[in-house]
């Protein structure tokens, strides 16, 4: 489906472990002054005064995680970085350092590796992060991908899952289920060119859908945003399962129930015309799609005025007592109690 369009192939055991480490990585500058030492030590060292340090990992693994038939390798190497700067994200903290692991076969060329290593790279010169160390070493079959990411924080700024109040309001950024309707549109055009390899794959009416899939962004923006409006959530997460499934982790983290209000799930018209097309409920796109990056958190009403009218952010629902339990509000006003698949009526 992608063409090679980097027919030069080196292979890794030319360079040996060493040297690929080295070519690697020679370009990466640090631009954190908590970076001390970076890659080329046992350790990288890093001094964050006297802030609190946030920590978050991940894994991905070819054939469960990504599939390089539609995945470029410079959108692989982006979005294993923003994934996990995501997570440091929604902790209300500001990622300053990553590690990346890799693990391949011997079926990928020198050339391969450079690519995902530029994505990385632009990635953390986008965001701000440094690359501080990894590790490399061989598997029998694909590419695995470990990356962690470091970030920093004051004690009282950093939010956890479990701060929400009944009556908070809830409230999301961006908007919701383009990332999955990517990859369906990614995996038709896939087996459409299983039958005939010579058809091109006219992406350009899903162009906003597979961006979201294959080059995902993080939102930074919206932990800057927060702080200049002097809002501080009471609880975060970010999506990457989908809306349901985070809400039921705030709602188990905090100890409370919540109102999810159909009507007011931000969604893209693409997202609307897309699901139409597919045959499939635009809700529940958003509600169990997943791999969104947005930002889920909680706010205290008082704080409603400073985010009132962003465009980035959109009020979706409130926390109500534990015992209430979590629900969704359907445009039809009727109350249905969400699941982490979704909602109670699509099981089965
Ligand atoms: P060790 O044997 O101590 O694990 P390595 O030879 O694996 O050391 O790594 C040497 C240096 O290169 C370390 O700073 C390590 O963090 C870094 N490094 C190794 N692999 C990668 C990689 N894939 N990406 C970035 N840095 C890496
Ligand atoms: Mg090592």
């Amino acid at each position: 489906m992608l063409e090679d369009k980097n027919p030069q192939r080196t292979s890794l055991e030319e360079l040996g472990e060493f040297g690929l480490i080295e070519h690697l990585t020679q370009n990466f500058e640090l631009q954190r002054p908590s970076s001390l030492k970076g890659i080329g030590d046992d350790a990288a060292v890093l001094d964050f005064d006297n802030k609190k340090i946030v920590v978050s990992t991940d894994m991905l693994v070819e054939g469960v995680h990504f599939d390089l038939s539609y995945m470029p390798l410079k959108h692989l190497g982006y979005k294993s970085v923003i994934v996990n700067l995501s997570d440091i994200y929604a902790m209300n903290a500001m990622a300053t350092q990553v590690t990346v692991s890799i693990a391949v076969s011997n079926r990928f060329p020198l050339e391969a590796l450079e690519e995902f290593y530029a994505g990385v790279a632009t990635a953390c010169k986008l965001y701000k992060v440094d690359l501080v160390g990894g590790d490399t070493t061989s598997s029998n079959k694909g590419m695995i991908i470990s990356v962690t990411a470091i970030g920093m924080g004051n004690e009282h700024e950093i939010t956890y899952r479990s701060g929400a109040n009944p009556n908070d309001l809830l409230v999301v950024t961006g908007d919701l289920g383009g990332a999955y309707l990517g990859l369906q549109v990614l995996e038709r055009e896939k087996e459409v060119f299983k039958v005939n390899p010579n058809s091109q794959p006219d992406l350009e009416p899903y162009s906003y859908l597979v961006e979201r899939q294959l080059k995902p962004e993080a939102r930074k923006d919206v932990v800057e945003l927060l702080k200049k409006l002097e809002v501080k959530p009471t609880a975060m997460i970010d999506i990457s399962d989908g809306l349901s499934s985070e809400i039921m982790h705030l709602c188990k983290h905090s100890e409370v129930g919540c109102n999810l209000f159909e009507d007011k799930i931000p969604l893209d018209p693409t997202v609307i015309s897309t699901t139409e097309e597919f045959k499939m409920d635009a809700t529940m796109i958003a509600l169990s799609g997943g791999e969104d990056y947005e930002l889920l958190f909680t706010i205290d009403q008082k704080d409603f005025d400073k985010i009132k009218g962003n465009p980035n952010l959109t009020v979706i629902g409130h926390m109500t007592e534990k015992t209430a339990g979590a629900h969704l509000i359907t445009r039809a006003n009727t109350k249905i109690a969400i699941t982490a698949q979704g909602w109670n009526s699509f099981k089965g």
